[in-house]
């Protein structure tokens, strides 16, 4: 379906700032179509909106909790009347099938709205009489905040920044990803509206803009989701201003398959195969390798092909009957693949799985016949490495020992899941190294905005969603009025 190109601008002390050069976004499912324009920022612009935002800042820390959570609670409102229309931009930009473009909006309305419905008992100050006299804890916000985030949940990962940020009485400029700037900008404008002028500010542009955002010494906190290696420089960046981070970054995500998995649950083989190929395996928690015990891996294998063969359709995103949608980009597209094709090289069997639901249309396209692959050495790098798409390797272990260790054998700890008798799981996922463990799910099936979400390890610094994810936008100021004024030690 071919519509008419948008354009989207950065915004800039509440208004939209042209830019001399700009970029087209094409649609992943038909990359002839341009679905829109996003500014290309220059590191000057970024200077503008961290100015902005930083006088901006001086006011907005004094507005009341009541006022912030008001205007919030507004934003809310009106993103969920533009839904619709803003769902079906994104599946056009991103190339994920309409149903989950949709989740990912349903998810941050959760986010938002726990956020509002929260911040009033995580932000309020703590005081504490003892006998050592009256403490007061209060929880400042820190000032300008820089949200950097990647392209593949281009809206939950934006307003999980701006909620807390925002609530908590920090100002904002957020950068979305070059790869899916539409939608995003056009839900960040909604939100500004509601706020005055600087609050929050959006610019656009890639590397550049974003060195800018991590170490211009205005900028108190950077909130980053992206890769492990951005991350680094990021650290770097900003190392000459001692900046607050959170950090949200890769995995490798393990699923762990006890030898008490009842594999003809057909249920929890679903669920396994959602966890692995949701949005085309593109989400940081997606459970990338799977290791099965190995008394019952050939029935596992059996059964895992038969479920994935029913639940996977891969094709447009508009095509209601369509499970997963495009690759969101070629250079991810090519990366995944030679990550099969390296695997395959060395030895690794590769199975198809699920229907391709129309051939001109996946030929065209950034689209990856999903591929589950067996037999691969547990170092292969389509083992090891992120692949962040539609494969994955499923592999045998023989004792819990190996099966944990394996699963802890990597630089990276988001999320993890064991799969067997609820009680034996439990226990099981206490000894794996990572921020999530679920039980019987995983990915997003198991995620709860309630609780905090991040990575152990080189998955992240912080927590984001819970009351992590809202006192993770504040400073701790302590208050302290001691009855006793004079130290005892201290001579006259
Ligand atoms: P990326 O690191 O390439 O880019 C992320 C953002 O950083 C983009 O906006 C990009 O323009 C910007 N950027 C690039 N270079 C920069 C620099 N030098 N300084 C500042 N900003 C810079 O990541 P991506 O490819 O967009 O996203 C995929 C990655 O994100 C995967 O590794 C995935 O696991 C991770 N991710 C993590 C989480 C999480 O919650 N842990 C969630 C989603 C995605």
């Amino acid at each position: 379906m071919s519509e008419q190109p948008i354009v989207v601008h950065a915004i800039i002390n509440g208004e939209k700032v042209e830019t001399e050069k700009t970029y087209s976004r094409e649609n992943p499912s038909r990359p002839d179509e341009i679905v829109g324009y996003a500014p290309m920022s220059s590191r000057e612009d970024a200077i503008r909106a961290i100015d902005a935002a930083h006088t901006a800042f001086a006011t907005w820390k004094w507005s009341s909790l009541d006022e912030r959570i008001e205007r919030m609670e507004r934003a809310i409102q009106k993103l969920k009347e533009a839904t619709p229309e803003l769902a079906r931009l994104l599946a056009r930009e991103h190339g994920k099938a309409l149903y989950d473009a949709m989740g990912e909006f349903a998810v941050s309305f959760m986010w938002m709205e726990y956020a509002c419905n929260t911040a009033k008992e995580v932000l309020r100050d703590e005081i504490k009489e003892h006998d050592g006299g009256t403490t007061i804890i209060s929880h400042d916000p820190i000032g300008v905040v820089a949200a950097i985030t990647p392209w593949n949940y281009p809206i939950s990962l934006s307003t999980i920044k701006a909620a807390p940020g925002i609530l908590a009485g920090n100002t904002m400029v957020l950068k979305p990803s070059p790869f899916a700037p539409l939608t995003v900008t056009k839900v960040i404008e909604i939100i500004a509206n509601e706020f005055p002028p600087g609050v929050l500010n959006v610019v656009h542009g890639d590397a550049d803009v974003g060195v800018e955002l991590t170490s211009n010494p205005k900028i108190s906190k950077i909130a980053f989701t992206g890769g492990t290696k951005t991350a680094k420089s990021i650290i770097k960046a900003a190392a000459d201003t001692i900046k607050d981070m959170t950090l949200e970054l890769g995995g490798n995500d393990a699923a762990l398959v006890l030898s008490d998995f009842d594999v003809n649950d057909e249920r929890a083989m679903r669920r396994m195969v959602i966890s692995n190929f949701l949005t085309a395996g593109q989400i940081c928690m997606i459970a990338k390798r799977v290791y099965v015990h190995r008394s019952i891996y050939d029935q596992f294998v059996e059964k895992y092909i038969e479920a994935a063969n029913k639940w996977i359709r891969v094709g447009d995103p508009f095509d209601p009957n369509v499970t997963i949608g495009a690759v969101n980009n070629l250079g991810q597209k090519k990366y995944v693949q030679s990550l099969i094709d390296g695997a395959k090289s060395r030895g690794a069997k590769m199975i198809p799985l699920g229907k391709v639901l129309d051939e001109d249309v996946f030929n065209k396209g950034y689209f990856l016949q999903p591929t589950l692959v067996l037999d691969a050495s547990y170092d292969d790098p389509i083992v090891v490495e992120e692949q962040f798409g539609p494969t994955v390797p499923i592999l045998p272990y023989d004792d819990e020992e190996q099966g944990i260790s394996l699963v802890n054998n990597s630089i990276y700890g988001l999320t993890s899941s064991v799969w067997g008798e609820q009680n034996h799981a439990i226990q099981v996922a206490h000894r794996i190294e990572a921020g999530t463990t679920m039980i019987n799910t995983a990915a997003v099936q198991g995620l709860d905005v309630r609780f905090p979400f991040g990575g152990v390890k080189q998955s992240g610094v912080g927590r984001e969603y819970g009351e992590e994810g809202i006192l993770g936008y504040t400073e701790t100021h302590v208050i302290n009025a001691p009855k006793n004024l004079e130290l005892p030690y201290i001579p006259e």
